[in-house]
């Protein structure tokens, strides 16, 4: 018997790959609260717009974002995809809010070559900047760091620092340039800068001097479970899509996922809290709600710090070293305005951490799905809730405090007719300079005592949804191994 721990959209992904695996029978899935998908959650304003507690979009990039759409596919979703191509203008206009203004990231040829109201100098010098810069050796440094040496001050703190926000509520000056520019910091690292690094590829690639050779371990990874494409990954391809998301909210794909398992047989069960896991020789013992149960293998799609609970007695050392992995809390407020109350048609607006502002940035919702009013999320707190918010804010402190900066930055007259709160409490893992070192010695620690136990979620690979349900795929093949 296999147990799933969690029911989020890493559980119910994972549930779903185990139930397609010949080799995986008799499988449950226990969820400690009442409800399935985890900080997925979709609510309706009175007047039927959706509100989005956690995330609404997700990108169709790259393998993993292959990998999701055929997910989707097979769940028979299509009918109800919202997608935005490369011309819609939530991909156009992408938006920094700096010194009581909003800023246009340059998003053409053009806007490379101009000095843009938030940097110093135009894109394109920084290729000289780039060039000129010694190499530094490292092992891992924080993702700002890295900017700053090699592309300048500007770059770090008002494009990197503030799409980390938007990422992963996070400060740049931690985060490990590993977690979104992993192969700038390899070409630097092996050709001395990112230029250099980037023109050997593409003469490598031109010549195609054993492409393969040089990709990573994880790229042949996500590259065989993301090998074929269905004819919705295809159409996303050659339509240019860059995200969708899902009519009715995003909670729909948890809960298509919870059917589409339910009904090939797994065992999906709410208010199980599994409180300890005791790996035996020949089985694991679960105490689950305080009583015993035992299966062959376990998948944990929980929060690293939550599964560190529940190894704390028989694994301190591999306990410690996942309750190592720091959280984030975020406020989040969505507010309704009647009418289109937005000064231009964007994505949304990040702000840079030197604001000193508690909001980290706002979605324009309904830019990406249109109503008849308009729907924003506000982001607040992130690496600085406590700074802004201390321990326990009310919920009428967070609405205040969004409600005010959202109608001053973006100009609004107009009071929301309806809006929802909440405080998602170490939501986010972040992904710190030594985090895929720490990942690494998880796993050995794992593998060397021989621990039928196999890890997804956002804690580890990636947080995005994406990078989530790759990374259940990746589970249930380690489990069976
Ligand atoms: C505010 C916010 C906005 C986001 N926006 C985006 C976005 O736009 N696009 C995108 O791609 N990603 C986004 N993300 C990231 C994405 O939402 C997450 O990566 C994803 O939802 C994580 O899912 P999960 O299943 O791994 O974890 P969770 O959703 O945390 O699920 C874990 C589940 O385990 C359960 N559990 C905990 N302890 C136990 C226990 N002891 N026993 C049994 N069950 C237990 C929990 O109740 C929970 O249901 C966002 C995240 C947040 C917080």
């Amino acid at each position: 018997m296999t147990v799933i721990l969690g029911g989020g959209i890493s559980g119910l992904s994972a549930a779903y790959y185990a139930v397609n695996d010949a080799r995986l029978s008799s499988i449950i899935l226990l969820e400690a609260s009442s409800r399935l998908g985890g900080w997925i959650r979709s609510r309706n304003s009175p007047s039927g717009a959706i509100f989005e507690q956690g995330p609404r979009t997700v990108r169709t990039l790259g393998l993993p974002g292959k990998n999701t759409l055929n997910l989707l596919e097979d769940l028979q979703l299509n009918d109800k995809l919202i997608h935005a191509d490369l011309n819609h203008s939530v991909a156009k206009n992408r938006l920094i809010y700096k010194d009581e203004a909003l800023h246009v990231l340059p998003n053409t040829l053009k806007g490379i070559f101009k000095t843009v109201s938030l940097l110093d100098r135009p894109l394109i010098n920084r290729i000289w900047t780039d060039l000129r810069a010694p190499k530094v050796s490292k092992e891992d440094e924080s993702i700002h760091s890295f900017v700053q040496r090699r592309l300048g001050q500007d770059i770090a703190d008002n494009f990197i620092s503030p799409i980390i926000c938007g990422i992963c509520a996070g400060d740049a000056r931690e985060i490990s340039v590993n977690f979104l520019l992993k192969s700038l910091f390899e070409a630097e690292q092996k050709h001395g800068s990112i230029v250099k690094g980037l023109v050997v590829k593409q003469l490598e690639k031109f010549f195609s001097k054993s492409k393969d050779k040089d990709n990573t371990a994880k790229d042949n990874v996500d590259k065989k479970l993301a090998a074929t494409s269905s004819t919705l990954a295809k159409r996303a391809q050659n339509e240019h899509w860059i995200m969708w998301g899902l009519q009715g909210g995003l909670e729909q794909l948890p809960l298509a996922l919870a059917d589409y398992v339910k009904s090939r047989g797994v065992m999906v069960q709410t208010e199980k809290k599994c409180e300890k896991l005791t790996f035996k020789s020949d089985r694991v013992e679960l105490s689950v709600n305080g009583d015993l149960q035992e299966c062959s293998r376990v998948i944990s799609s929980l929060c690293a710090k939550d599964l560190a609970e529940l190894l704390q007695e028989q694994h301190p050392r591999l306990s410690a070293e996942l309750k190592a992995i720091p959280t984030v809390t975020v406020g989040v407020v969505n507010l309704e305005f009647q009418g289109d109350v937005l000064p231009l048609q964007a994505f949304g607006f990040l702000i840079p951490p030197k604001e000193n502002l508690p909001l980290l940035g706002v979605i324009f919702d309904s830019c990406v799905f249109p109503g008849s009013s308009t729907v924003l999320t506000v982001m607040m707190g992130g690496a600085w809730f406590e700074k802004y918010f201390g321990s326990n804010p009310s919920k009428e402190q967070l609405l205040t405090t969004a409600i005010n900066h959202t109608k001053n930055i973006l100009q609004i007259e107009e009071e929301p007719i309806a809006y929802n709160v909440a405080v998602l409490k170490d939501c986010i893992p972040q992904h710190v300079v030594g985090h895929n070192a720490r990942v690494k010695r998880i796993h050995d620690y794992i593998s060397a005592h021989h621990i039928p136990l196999a890890l997804c979620g956002s804690s580890y690979q990636g947080v995005g949804i994406n990078d989530v349900i790759l990374s259940a795929k990746q589970a249930v093949r380690d489990v069976v191994k």
